[in-house]
C-alpha cells in the first residue's frame, strides 16, 4: 500500500509497505478514508520532534472503517465508521484514570501513531488499544469531501 512516509529530516516520500497486520490482541487495523495533515507533521519534517523514528508513516488524525479487530476488542467491529485518536492510551495507568491520556505510562503511550510507529497517511493504519483510541462516528455524521449538501 502507498504510505506517505518520513524518510530522514527534512524530507517525506511516497513509499510503498505492506498493509499493517494485527500485533495485539487490543489492536484493529482500520481502513483509511480521509486523514489530515497537521503542523505537527511539518515539525516532524523540519526535525523538531526526536522522538520521531525515520521510516514512519506520518499521520495521526484520520477517519475509517475497521478492517480487523484482534480477539480483546470490544467496543468496534468490523465494518464500523470510526475516528482515530491520536493519542495512543492504555485506560488503565495512573495518568490514563485522570484523564491524562497523552501522558499514558505504557511504552506505547502518548503520541506514537505517525511518530513512533506508522500512522495514517495511509490506505491503512494500526490502531494499538483500539478499545481507547477508536470513536465510532454516529451514521447522521458524512464524510463530505466537497461542497456542504443542502439535503443535510
Ligand atoms: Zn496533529
Ligand atoms: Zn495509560
Amino acid at each position: 500500500m502507498l504510505t506517505y512516509t518520513y524518510i530522514e529530516q527534512g524530507k517525506f516520500a511516497l513509499t510503498e509497505k505492506p498493509k499493517p497486520t494485527l500485533q495485539n490482541d487490543t489492536d484493529a487495523i482500520v481502513k483509511v478514508t480521509l486523514a489530515s495533515i497537521c503542523t505537527s507533521d511539518l515539525h516532524i519534517k523540519h526535525g523538531s520532534v526526536p522522538r520521531a523514528v525515520p521510516g514512519i508513516t506520518v499521520g495521526h488524525e484520520m477517519v475509517g472503517i475497521v478492517e480487523e479487530v484482534g480477539p480483546a476488542v470490544t467496543s468496534v467491529k468490523v465494518g464500523d465508521r470510526v475516528t482515530v485518536n491520536v493519542e495512543t492510551f492504555c485506560g488503565e495507568c495512573f495518568f490514563c484514570k485522570k484523564g491524562f491520556v497523552n501522558n499514558c505510562t505504557d511504552k506505547h503511550g502518548g503520541w506514537a501513531l505517525g511518530c513512533r510507529i506508522d500512522g495514517g497517511q495511509a490506505e491503512y493504519v494500526r490502531v494499538p488499544y483500539a478499545d481507547q483510541g477508536l470513536n465510532k462516528i454516529p451514521d447522521t455524521v458524512t464524510e463530505c469531501t466537497g461542497p456542504a449538501k443542502k439535503s443535510l
